[in-house]
């Protein structure tokens, strides 16, 4: 059984009934109207979900623009990143969720759980109701404030504010290119510019504490000369440590996945493909009843990305347009011609060919040691 039915859930679902279990979903929702989100994913996406992918890509960018300070430096990319709107994604999944045999409850709200002899007494709420149903094992991908979690005896997990507004691109701004402003006196992340066509793009800001995050995006906006059309927000988690994603309750198992278990990439904030990775790591232990190799693997990405954070998060401005100017030809090649979802190598490969970044990270990790982040 899974609760969530968003990307996590019913990938989840989707492999799991694809190895021959019968997957139930419950969701809270009413039913299908995904709210709208413009989301940039790696083309690993491309990879890991095969012919659905292409339903959901409305755009593709082959270029970052990082400004800082009046600086600017540009990455190109050699394999381009692409731009998903989530309102066609989520029927996507649903569907191939469906065909591989999962079935999904909508306005079914999971309450709480407790052992039974066989496996898991689940409590529910349906169309006004209450109830109780059984399963042997369950999945909590019911995002960053999973009750599935707190249910099971998880703690908390961090989250911060995300914002973006939907807004027409700049006349300059060419439909492939994305923009990333460091500005360290509104966030110790930063802003971005996603175009989702030639017309439109989402602007968007991490920030720390929600109000001062949506006063910064407004005075962002009024800067740039741009109006916000829509707005997409939530809070999103922070990963800082690995979340083991297996807990035994009596004779039956949780498990956790995506935000529910804080699957995000620190460094960018991004959930979807790092999600869709614990998913299938998750689908692999349960099917094999066993560990999972992509489990491994997705721990030392997020701990990397966990590392880079840790660096930025400290940086001043000065550190910022030191950063920019370091961006020679040959640290650019390197960011751009390894995909950001293999941290690892690129990382490597950073340091490798611009040792003075190391030492600009090195004062970012020692800054964040001090301040005890
Ligand atoms: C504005 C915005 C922009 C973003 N941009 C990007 C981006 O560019 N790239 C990227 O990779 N990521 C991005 N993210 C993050 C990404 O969207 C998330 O990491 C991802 O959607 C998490 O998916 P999930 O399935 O784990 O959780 P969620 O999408 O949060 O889904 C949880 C589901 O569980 C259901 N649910 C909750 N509680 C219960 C309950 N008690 N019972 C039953 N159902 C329940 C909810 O209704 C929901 O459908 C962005 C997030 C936001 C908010």
């Amino acid at each position: 059984m899974i609760v969530g039915g968003s990307a996590a859930g019913l990938f989840t679902a989707a492999k799991v009934a694809q190895g021959g279990r019968r997957v139930r979903v419950l969701e809270s929702k009413p039913g299908f109207e995904p709210a709208s989100r413009t989301l940039i994913v790696t083309d690993h996406f491309r990879n890991q979900l095969g012919s659905a992918a292409k339903e959901s890509i409305i755009n593709e960018i082959r270029r970052f623009e990082l400004f800082t300070d009046g600086r600017s430096a540009q990455v190109a990319l050699s394999r381009p990143d692409l731009i998903i709107e989530r309102s066609r994604l989520i029927p996507a999944l649903a569907r191939d969720a469906q065909q591989a045999g999962a079935t999904l409850d909508f306005d079914t709200r999971f309450l709480g759980l407790a052992p039974n002899g066989r496996g898991l007494r689940v409590q529910v709420e349906s169309g006004g109701h209450r109830g109780e149903l059984h399963a042997d094992s369950l999945v909590g991908a019911d995002g960053a404030t999973s009750r599935v979690a707190r249910a099971s005896g998880w703690p908390p997990i961090e989250t911060v504010p995300l914002m973006q507004a939907i807004v027409r691109l700049p006349k300059d701004c060419p439909p492939d290119t994305t923009r990333v402003w460091f500005v360290p006196d509104d966030t110790p992340y930063f802003y971005w510019l996603v175009p989702e066509s030639s017309e439109r793009g989402a602007l968007g800001i991490i920030g720390e504490d929600g109000r001062d995050t949506k006063r910064c995006i407004e005075r962002f906006l009024q800067k740039k000369n741009m109006e916000p059309l829509e707005w997409q927000g939530a809070r999103i988690p922070v990963y800082k440590k690995w979340v083991p994603v297996r807990r035994r309750i009596g004779n039956g198992e949780v498990f956790l996945v995506g935000d529910a278990a804080a699957q995000v990439k620190v460094s960018t904030v991004g959930g979807i493909v790092t999600g869709f990775r614990g998913a299938l790591g998750v689908a692999e232990a349960i099917l094999r009843n066993g560990n999972s190799g992509e489990l491994s693997a997705l721990r030392r990405e997020l701990g990397t990305h966990w590392l880079i954070r840790r660096t930025l998060h400290h940086f001043q401005q000065k550190d910022y347009s030191h950063l920019v100017d370091l961006l020679n030809n040959a640290t650019r090649e390197s960011l751009g011609e390894i995909n950001r979802d293999e941290s690892t190598r690129l990382l490597w490969q950073v340091v490798r060919r611009q040792p003075r970044l190391v030492l600009l990270g090195l004062r970012g990790l020692l800054m964040g040691a001090a301040n005890k982040v």
